[in-house]
């Protein structure tokens, strides 16, 4: 073969290019693949100790020496698989967040999330929450968009005692945040939906019984997020796993199995396995797919280890494989898709159940309650017969099991505790993330702003008759799921008319989850020029409204 002895002109298109030597591939931290020596901090402080183990440090020492005495390791790394996390030190601004060391962002007390798998309370469960939150977290007890309850103002010394209250009534914060099995959405009206066939509270109290504090499954990459429900009254497409009703021709009642969901950065919605389990099934499944995700989830870069990665690297029918033969030893049946409605169902209102009771579900304004608010509900839910309050991935509260005749008092006395069970549309559709009065990675406030927000627009804008959903975010973190409302609004810091830079917001419109498929399921559009400031916001949002209602056509 005729070489050139031309040399090679650089800029020439056509000219060979110097062999290179093939680089390595760069691992990603996979076990599976034998990569077991952590690429990062995070990742070194859970080999180092199981962060579970940290418990016992809190009730035997930290709890007895105070905060300062608490190693860094444990405070801003394992504290959080008992759900607490450092709040973040009064006034400081938004634009701080991203300069300040974690050490001079946080104050002494912690958040603590309390989770409520399946969002169900009973009559003591709701009592103890209540009490804990006027004793021990100055009277905050907020309603998350998983169906957690989050105290603030929470002192380490105090922890034994809470833990001790919440493990009377069967509640905990074990794995309530951290990277591990998060709580496991359910439908707030599972067991008594009249459309329901399956009731899937058995499946989450068994994965709860069995995997949550199980230290085979309290080292994954990053966190993990369950749901499990028949109704499509969950976020389902945002979780790492979804269970969701569905109907098989020949084995009837069971559950489509969907994975890889996850919001915040590169934002993807969980797709289908195509498969169908049966609800005695769920358990095992659900842990074959925290094992993959254990062992072959990436571990190298914290912001590509959700398990939504994997899931868009292999493609499903790889995924489908590896569970199939590597974690469940058989092959799961083939499964149709589960009907979708054009909306999430929220629950708002009465509603007839299946044994001829009702619930009645009612909506504080963006999820902040008080334990105040939550002492006097447990009175009244009493009082009107009931014995079960359920908390909603939506920020809101059903009362279940309320005898016909008694269910208008029970809107009226809800309403005089601050639960509106005829809620606003802005009221209803409204949610916000914990922001910038206690979350140190915010740059904006979300609670407040959020309350403010609904007030205007209920103000200027009452007989707003459709469906919609505004989410306010402090951060891109998007926790209270910025790209699928039909008004995403993401924190950051924005120009203000006079030139200096103020909180404001980035506008995602038109997102949705729970969408009938083919029609608009997905993430709102992003507009880079789409921004407000947050003190324009309810007018901002008022002239989006207003121009929907002159521009819709009928049946919209
Ligand atoms: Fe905090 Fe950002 Fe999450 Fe809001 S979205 S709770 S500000 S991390």
């Amino acid at each position: 073969m005729a070489v050139s002895s031309i040399p090679a002109r650089a800029g020439d298109p056509t000219s060979p290019r110097p062999a290179r030597t093939p680089r390595r591939p760069r691992g990603e931290g996979q076990w599976a693949l034998g990569h077991r020596e952590p690429l990062n901090p995070n990742e070194r402080i859970k080999k180092d100790d199981d962060p579970l183990n940290v418990r016992a440090r809190i009730e035997h020492i930290y709890a007895h020496h105070g905060f300062a005495s608490i190693d860094p390791q444990d405070l801003r790394g394992r504290f959080r698989w008992w759900g607490l996390y450092t709040q973040r030190k009064a006034g400081i601004d938004g634009g701080r967040t991203a300069v300040l060391e974690p050490h001079e962002l946080e104050d002494e007390f912690f958040m603590l999330r309390v989770r409520v798998d399946g969002g169900q309370l009973n009559l003591a469960q709701l009592r103890v929450v209540a009490d804990i939150s006027r004793e021990f977290a100055r009277d905050t007890a907020d309603i998350t968009d998983r169906q957690n309850i989050q105290y603030h103002w929470i002192r380490v010394e105090d922890m034994p005692e809470i833990w001790r209250r919440l493990e009377s009534v069967g509640l905990q914060t074990t794995e309530a945040c951290g990277d591990c099995p998060r709580i496991v959405l359910g439908s707030p009206v599972a067991g008594v939906a009249r459309d329901e066939l399956v009731d899937p509270t058995p499946a989450i109290d068994e994965i709860v019984r069995r995997y949550v504090g199980d230290k085979a499954y309290s080292n994954l990459p990053r966190k993990f997020k369950t749901s499990i429900s028949w109704l499509v009254d969950t976020p389902y497409e945002a979780n790492d796993i979804s269970f969701l009703g569905v109907d098989h021709p020949d084995h009837g009642p069971g559950f489509d199995v969907w994975v890889g969901g996850g919001l915040s950065t590169n934002p993807m919605l969980a797709q289908r396995l195509g498969v169908w389990v049966s609800l005695d099934e769920v358990p095992d499944v659900w842990a074959g797919v925290v094992g993959i995700f254990r062992d072959y989830g990436y571990r190298r870069l914290r912001n590509r280890a959700r398990l939504k990665f994997l899931v868009a690297d292999w493609g499903v029918e790889k995924f489908r494989e590896v569970l199939e033969k590597e974690y469940l030893g058989q092959a799961l049946l083939d499964g149709p898709a589960p009907q979708l409605p054009d909306r999430p169902v929220d629950h708002i209102g009465v509603h007839p159940q299946r044994d001829g009771r009702h619930w009645v579900g009612a909506a504080p304004v963006v999820g902040r309650v008080s334990g105040g608010q939550l002492a006097r509900l447990a009175d009244v839910v009493e009082a009107h017969g009931s014995g079960r309050v359920r908390l909603t991935p939506y920020q809101k509260l059903l009362v279940l099991d309320v005898p016909p005749e008694r269910t208008d008092s029970l809107v009226r006395e809800l309403r005089g505790i601050g639960l509106e069970a005829q809620p606003s549309a802005w009221r209803r559709g409204t949610m916000a993330c914990t922001g910038i009065e206690y979350c140190k990675l915010a740059i904006v406030e979300t609670k407040a702003r959020g309350e403010e927000l609904v007030a205007r627009l209920e103000e200027r804008l009452r007989d707003f008759d459709a469906d919609i959903s505004i989410h306010l975010n402090g951060c891109p973190n998007a926790c209270a799921r910025t790209q699928v409302a039909d008004i995403g609004l993401k924190g950051q810091l924005v120009v203000g008319p006079d030139g200096q830079q103020v909180e404001g917001f980035q506008v995602h419109l038109g997102g949705g989850l729970g969408m009938a498929a083919g029609q608009t399921a997905g993430f709102g559009r992003k507009l880079r020029g789409l921004k407000t400031t947050a003190e324009e916001l309810p007018a901002y949002v008022e002239r989006l409204a207003r121009r929907y209602l002159a521009g819709r056509v009928a049946g919209e």
